[in-house]
C-alpha cells in the first residue's frame, strides 16, 4: 500500500500543477498506472476505507482470563474458540475420517 502521504501528494500535484502523469509519478516515486488509478478514482481511498470499517482490532472488554473452553489465557471472548465453532459448522472444515477409514478397509 502506498503511504497515505504520498497519495496526498499525487492529489495535489495532480490538481494545482500542470504535470502529466508520468511527471508525476517520477517525482513521487510510483507507477504511471497508480498515478492514472488516483487520477481517475479507481484507486479505493484506503484512508477513508480504514477510517470507515477501523483498523480490525478490537480493544478488548476486560483483562484476560483463561478460557474455558480451550485453556489459553485470552481476552473473552475467545477468538479461537470461536473460530473453532465457525470452522465445525462448514462441510470444508469437517473431518473426512469415515471415508479415509473405508479407503484402507478396501485395500487391506
Ligand atoms: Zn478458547
Amino acid at each position: 500500500m502506498i503511504a497515505p502521504e504520498i497519495v496526498q501528494e499525487i492529489r495535489r500535484l495532480l490538481a494545482n500543477e500542470n504535470l502529466s502523469h508520468r511527471n508525476i509519478a517520477s517525482l513521487t516515486g510510483v507507477s504511471r498506472g497508480t498515478v492514472g488509478a488516483i487520477a481517475s478514482g479507481e484507486r479505493p481511498d484506503y484512508d477513508v476505507l480504514l477510517q470507515e470499517i477501523g483498523d480490525g482490532v478490537d480493544e478488548p472488554a476486560g483483562p484476560p482470563m483463561r478460557c474455558p473452553g480451550c485453556g489459553g489465557w485470552v481476552y473473552m471472548p475467545c477468538r479461537l474458540c470461536n473460530a473453532r465453532k465457525e470452522m465445525a459448522t462448514k462441510p470444508r472444515f469437517a473431518p473426512r475420517g469415515p471415508k479415509i477409514q473405508n479407503l484402507r478397509a478396501t485395500r487391506l
